[in-house]
């Protein structure tokens, strides 16, 4: 048996024209089922529906032997016990610094102001920002992060931003862009040698199926 661990949305979405590649079809839609372990048409490959920052724990113990997920998600919590094979340059997104579109970013960096951020990704904040000499105090949140800047919160937020339409909406801009991120496939490594064939034609099916930039 084959286990892939994918996230409900945006991931699982981008993923099947990659699987259908492979030959593979989930014959179950997430969005309409409660369960966690789908079925596919190959009876020796299933998914795993999981919280998309616990992907890389599930494959990093073995839990499932492929998985799908952010570079955001890796970089923050760690890719140790990975083989990380491919970029798939799906659900693409940059992890960005965005402001009140009142507040003036520039100038407080300037004056060499310390700076509240509010974030989930707080080691890569910590990098960004140390990188630039700029000093924060740097806020843990688990989600909304918009809401932070507005409320008083924060003066800044590190987040994931797609088309803009959410900053926008929230009268928050982008003042810096920290990096670009893709989904990346992550393996087992141990799965990786004890089920070797099946799992580099699945390898290369997805390599084959990558969309173009
Ligand atoms: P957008 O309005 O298209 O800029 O999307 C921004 C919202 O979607 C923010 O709440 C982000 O955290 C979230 N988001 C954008 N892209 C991704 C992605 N690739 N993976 C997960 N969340 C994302």
């Amino acid at each position: 048996m084959i286990t892939l661990a994918l996230s409900k949305g945006r991931i699982f979405e981008e993923t099947m024209p990659l699987l259908a590649a492979a030959g593979i079809e989930v014959t179950e839609d997430p969005e309409k089922s409660r369960k966690l372990i789908l079925d596919t048409t190959r009876p020796d490959v299933r998914v795993v529906l999981v919280r998309a920052s616990d992907v890389p724990t599930y494959v990093q113990y073995g839990g499932a032997d492929l998985g799908v997920t952010g570079l955001d998600v890796l970089l923050e919590n760690g890719n140790q016990g990975m083989y990380q094979p491919l970029d798939l340059r799906i659900a693409a997104c940059r992890l960005s610094v965005a402001v009140r579109n009142d507040y003036d970013y520039a100038s407080a960096v300037k004056q060499g102001s310390r700076l509240r951020v509010a974030t989930k990704y707080v080691g890569l904040s910590r990098d960004f920002f140390a990188s630039k000499g700029v000093h924060v105090d740097l806020i843990k949140l688990y989600g909304s992060m918009e809401l932070a800047p507005l409320t008083g919160l924060a003066d800044a937020i590190v987040d994931l931003v797609s088309t803009g339409n959410t900053l926008k909406a929230n009268h928050l801009v982008e003042v810096e862009r920290i990096m670009d991120i893709s989904a990346r496939l992550v393996v087992n490594q141990a799965a990786l040698k004890l089920k070797r064939e099946p799992i580099r034609r699945i390898i290369d099916a997805f390599a084959s199926a990558i969309p173009s930039v």
